[in-house]
């Protein structure tokens, strides 16, 4: 408003000199560290929320209740664990750090309904190069900016009030002092709800975000920090060759491949309505459609199918500080071989020689930084030919990875029709979703059908078979639910459920003395990776003390030379 001064001319009212809008606020560290973790729990955590709040009215009070204990809970404890390492030089990296990792973990959780524990996280940081690309979609970008890259931005813009080393000590203590009570009491006023929560939800922990991420970090980092320098403990040292080599006239050449991703249900060797395995169906196999995975992603699974414990006697620990059923065999003399056409054989192979081929630079089947599962299949002629005596090669293969499935297979197998050609998986319906993946598994079953056709063809020099089994399966939407790696307790049957399929050729089967057809009526009962330790050791005849026969799916299946026993007994019983 103007007004007009005793001299009769127009002045400007007189304004108070005020701070520029952009000036920086001051704030203390602790002030910050509060604001970041309310802004974590509220923005990041929405399937947490739903996880802990799921079946309760929003019309009650109590619910209400319940999370702003919750809330307050847990800002207190996020508060109290970064006020232990928050200061005025480190706060700023650290809450950006977790900002854009809550961000990026919140996308994912939100979109496929994942998990972050110890093993969703060793299977993230644990992927190539070209699979993390994968990981990351277009559609992601809006989220991360807004709740990742703003908001990390942010923490950069208050000024940071200054306190002396003796002063600032008091008032952290004095914080920490405050949020530890504060978390404590809020807890304990909803104890009874919260403990029930824990103990019928136990996996809703991790969902919490960012705990979960920094919690399996550290957990991944502690307990792998003496493994990789500690030579394997010896599984089977007494590991020979049985009886029924001294009459052989020819080596062996046994290939298993472990598939990836695969889930039994969409097999139609299973019974799938779809045609799925065309060539297998025309192949001489034996199929075993109730065969149960070790665990939801690659990094549980593999160790845990190749070790003596598997999933009955399951301890994380112990199978990784110990040999590999692969180690016990090449001590019995096979020359042991993986060949990887994904992230490595996760310490399986340790020692043994093994050949990374997803960046292999075959032209016809390799483009952008992957290649085709066919590219196992190069140089094995070579391989076969140079080998003396008995080889064991294991395929591990890039199956139906998610969530690309349209880049796991040539424009041929393109079949099932329109398949989703979108990394982010939101972007397709759900039928376009299971079309691409049933056209990986199209392009499996012509994989697996030409290891085969190889096999058939070596059988001149070696006695040859095959065994072909997934790591885990997956979830395509099902229940909201995508990809795989649930915790195993929760984890739906589509994730656990995989496909195993067997050949043997004539003269393999003729040598071990295998009844195929006895295979095949036993294939039907309930088989797991748990199964494949002693299932090799038996079917190889590798005799040691860490082979247990009731595990071993050929033993049934091996007539003993009748006469011999009777012989036998009767001179032991004289
Ligand atoms: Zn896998």
């Amino acid at each position: 408003m103007m007004t007009v001064s005793a001299t009769g001319v127009l002045t400007p009212p007189t304004v108070l000199p005020s701070k520029p809008w952009f000036q920086r606020p001051a704030l203390q560290v602790e002030t910050l560290v509060l604001l970041c973790v309310g802004f974590l729990l509220l923005s990041g955590n929405g399937p947490f929320w739903r996880a802990a709040l799921a079946g309760r009215g929003w019309g009650l009070a109590a619910t209400w209740g319940f999370a702003v204990a919750l809330l307050t809970a847990f800002s207190a404890f996020y508060f109290a664990f970064l006020a232990l390492l928050a200061t005025r030089l480190t706060v700023r990296p650290l809450l950006s750090v977790l900002v854009l990792c809550t961000a990026f973990a919140s996308w994912y959780m939100d979109h496929y309904a994942i998990y972050m524990d110890r093993a969703m996280l060793r299977n993230v940081l644990a992927t190539n190069v070209n699979e993390a690309r994968e990981l990351f979609v277009w559609g992601m970008l809006p989220h991360l900016l807004l709740l990742g890259v703003l908001p990390a931005a942010l923490v950069w813009w208050p000024q940071l009030k200054r306190r002396s080393l003796g002063r600032a000590l008091a008032v952290r203590l004095g914080w920490l002092a405050a949020a530890l009570a504060v978390g404590t009491a809020s807890l304990l006023l909803v104890f009874a709800d919260f403990a029930s929560l824990m103990r019928n939800h136990k996996e809703v922990r991790y969902l919490l975000t960012p705990g979960n991420v920094v919690a399996a970090l550290a957990g991944n980092a502690l307990g792998g920090v003496q493994r990789p320098s500690q030579p394997k403990l010896p599984v089977g040292e007494d590991a020979r060759l049985g009886a029924s080599w001294s009459g052989r006239t020819r080596p062996v050449m046994f290939v298993l491949i472990v598939g990836e991703t695969a889930r039994a249900q969409n097999f139609s060797l299973n019974g799938y309505a779809r045609q799925t395995n065309p060539l297998l169906a025309r192949q001489d196999v034996i199929n075993f459609p109730h065969a149960t995975a070790c665990g939801t992603s690659t990094e549980v699974s593999l160790p845990c199918m190749f070790s003596p414990y598997g999933r009955i006697h399951y301890d994380e620990e112990k199978i990784r500080a110990h040999e590999s059923v692969l180690h016990v065999l090449a001590r019995a003399g096979f020359k042991v071989l993986w060949r990887d056409n994904q992230s490595g054989c996760k310490g399986v192979c340790d020692g043994l020689p093994a050949e990374q081929l997803d960046d292999a630079k075959v032209e016809a089947l390799c483009a952008e930084g992957h290649c085709l599962d066919e590219v196992l299949l190069q140089g094995m002629e070579g391989v076969a030919r140079d080998t003396q005596g008995n080889l064991l090669v294991v395929m591990h293969q890039l199956g139906s990875h998610g969530p690309a499935y349209f880049k796991r297979y040539p424009a041929v197998f393109r079949q099932f029709a329109p398949a989703c050609q979108n990394e982010d998986l939101s972007a397709c319906t759900a039928a376009e979703i299971v079309n691409a993946y049933d056209n990986s598994l199209l392009y499996t079953d012509f994989f697996v059908s030409k290891v085969i056709d190889f096999l058939v063809g070596a059988q001149q020099q070696y006695d040859t078979a095959m065994v072909y089994v997934s790591d885990h399966g997956e979830s395509l939407g099902e229940g909201g639910l995508y990809l795989h790696g649930m915790p195993y307790p929760i984890a739906p049957e589509v994730q656990k459920r995989v496909p195993l399929v067997m050949w043997l050729s004539p003269g393999f089967r003729r040598s071990f003395n295998i009844d195929q057809e006895c295979l095949r009526t036993n294939a039907g009962a309930e088989v797991s990776h748990d199964n494949l330790f002693h299932s090799l050791l038996g079917v190889l005849d590798v005799q040691t003390l860490a082979y247990d026969k009731s595990l071993d799916l050929f033993a049934p299946c091996r007539p003993a030379p009748t006469p011999v026993v009777a012989l036998n007994g009767l001179e032991k019983a004289h």
